[in-house]
């Protein structure tokens, strides 16, 4: 079932699920969802009691999820409109060529299309510019980072870089890691923070203090690029 209780001026929707387990326990999904599993018998009001002492705890991690979701706003694709890459602002011009192609030079983001293309077009060639430029500087990354996992057993089954609306990185149980295209825009350090944070996924699929501590290991400075990424892309 799903219900919510009110703290202060939040509201807090959670989904109530029942089991044969005896003690409650609350979890905050990447997506910003609580789950509440709780003994089948607890009374709401007990549950809902329990939510309210760990309001704080929830809106904490909640703020943490919310971090990770990109909040660039929606762009024109018009000459002189500022485009991001690797954490540089470029300024766009639209280019007449019959071959698509994207050249940075200069403080410039130079767009190549026909003469007849429209807005579309610049944003598909663009684009397909980022994800081209994603492949290769996120997997030279990845091949950086993942030789310091593998040394301490710690292994990803595969990498994927793709489009992703409300995250910037997540590690399935499957061991897959997926980086969000949209980091292109972001400084190195950014891109690096986001693999390392999802490759100690692997070993725990927390936030807990163990998995911090991880973190720390591989990225002494993490919180300097978390704040960097949090900043840039706002
Ligand atoms: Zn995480």
């Amino acid at each position: 079932m799903r219900a919510y209780i009110q703290y202060g001026s939040t509201r807090i929707d959670f989904q109530l699920m029942r089991s044969s387990r005896k003690t409650l326990g609350i979890t905050v999904k990447p997506d910003l969802n609580v789950l509440v599993k709780a003994p089948v018998n607890t009374p709401i009001e007990k549950v809902k009691e329990r939510l309210k002492k760990k309001a704080s705890w929830i809106i904490k991690q909640q703020n943490y999820f919310q971090a990770f979701h990109p909040k660039t706003p929606p762009r024109k694709y018009v000459s002189g409109e500022t485009h991001l890459y690797l954490g540089r602002q470029y300024r766009l011009k639209i280019r007449n060529s019959l071959k698509p192609e994207v050249k940075l030079k200069e403080g410039y983001i130079n767009v190549f299309v026909n003469s007849h293309s429209g807005k579309e077009q610049v944003k598909k060639v663009l684009n397909d510019w980022y994800k081209e430029r994603a492949e290769i500087i996120f997997r030279k990354i990845y091949d950086d980072v993942g030789k310091e996992f593998s040394k301490r057993k710690i292994l990803s089954d595969i990498f994927i870089i793709r489009d992703m609306k409300k995250r910037w990185g997540s590690c399935t149980p499957g061991k897959k890691i997926i980086v969000n295209t949209e980091l292109i825009k972001a400084p190195k350090g950014c891109i690096e923070y986001v693999i390392v944070h999802e490759m100690c996924h692997l070993k725990y699929p927390n936030h807990s203090k163990a998995f911090y501590s991880l973190q720390s290991s591989f990225m002494p400075n993490w919180e300097f690029w978390k704040n960097k990424l949090e900043k840039i892309m706002s």
